[in-house]
């Protein structure tokens, strides 16, 4: 039995509909991706909790209902009542997919405001899930909360798992980004950037690059992913390629990175050794880019 926890935000998306004009409502984000993979994945004995905060409206409770419905553990979630959910519109311009967001002012971006809170959501966590998403959305004052709260769940030999998943957009310049997810790295057991990304930002020119920055940083694994390449780990001071798993038709890449860290972080909390964790990370992200949208039906 493990207990984990995934931190972050989900938004309601807006996909669009064959008919012309018409979209459909989901819930997604990428900590939720990955909570929602990692539930389907383990079996009933492991326990896995979606923290975040949200409103007290109707759209709130209706993306509670589907967190609880998937399986996901949602005692701690906080409601801000004065707040609502964010809220993305995704569309298509000859087939090329464009994303508006509504999320400024997302309850969300209160989750980490009190200590207290925190204690309480990992106090008995084996592993605790974030990502440069959730970093980038919080207040300055609440990154080092969580950060706190991070550190004191390692110190009691909790497993801390981070994705950087650079997004730019949502930080006030990219210098912030890079000083933030360097000290969030520095905090965590085990890094899972992808490549393309970290040589964007930090000029990694090849995937081990990219793992011995986060390994140097002080995170014992460092998972690289890598798109359709060959992808790099590092573990305890060694580092190693793994193959990739052949995709012919790529039909969406939405929650690539999301899926491949669920079926990752799966095989690694049953104890697999590395290489099967990365191979099952591949199979799931392969599976994942051959349908449409960000949660596909596991069976
Ligand atoms: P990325 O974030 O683009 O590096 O993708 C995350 C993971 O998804 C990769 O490490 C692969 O396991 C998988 N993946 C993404 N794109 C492809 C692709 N075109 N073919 C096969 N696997 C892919």
């Amino acid at each position: 039995m493990t207990r984990t926890v995934c931190i972050g935000e989900c938004m309601i998306e807006m996909a669009p509909t064959d008919i012309t004009g018409q979209f459909q409502m989901g819930f997604a984000g990428d900590t939720m991706n990955t909570a929602w993979y990692l539930r389907g994945l383990l079996g009933a004995e492991h326990q896995v909790d979606y923290f975040t905060a949200l409103g007290g409206d109707s759209a709130s409770r209706q993306m509670l209902a589907f967190l609880r419905q998937a399986g996901l553990g949602v005692d701690h979630i906080v409601q801000r009542n004065d707040r609502s959910v964010g809220l993305y519109l995704i569309q298509l311009d000859n087939g090329e997919r464009s994303f508006s967001y509504w999320r400024g002012q997302s309850a969300a971006r209160t989750l980490a405001q009190d200590n207290t809170v925190l204690e309480a959501v990992l106090k008995d966590a084996d592993y605790a899930y974030f990502s440069g998403i959730t970093l980038a959305i919080l207040p300055p004052q609440d990154r080092a909360h969580l950060r706190d709260a991070l550190v004191a769940l390692r110190a009691r030999g909790g497993q801390i798992v981070f994705d950087p998943n650079l997004r730019p957009a949502l930080w006030s310049d990219p210098q912030e980004m890079r000083d933030e997810i360097m000290a969030s790295a520095a905090i965590s057991t085990m890094v899972m950037p992808s490549h393309e990304d970290e040589a964007t930002w930090f000029n990694d020119r090849a995937p081990e690059a990219t793992a011995w920055r986060y390994a140097a940083a002080g995170a014992q694994t460092v998972v690289v992913k890598n798109g359709a390449g060959a992808m790099f780990t590092c573990d305890g001071g060694h580092g190693a390629w793994h193959d990739p798993v052949a995709v012919k038709d790529v039909v969406d890449t939405t929650a690539a990175g999301d899926s491949f860290n669920a079926g990752f972080l799966a095989a690694a909390i049953r104890s697999a050794p590395l290489s099967e964790a990365v191979r099952s990370g591949a199979q799931l992200a392969s599976k994942v880019i051959q349908s449409r949208g960000a949660l596909v039906a596991l069976s």
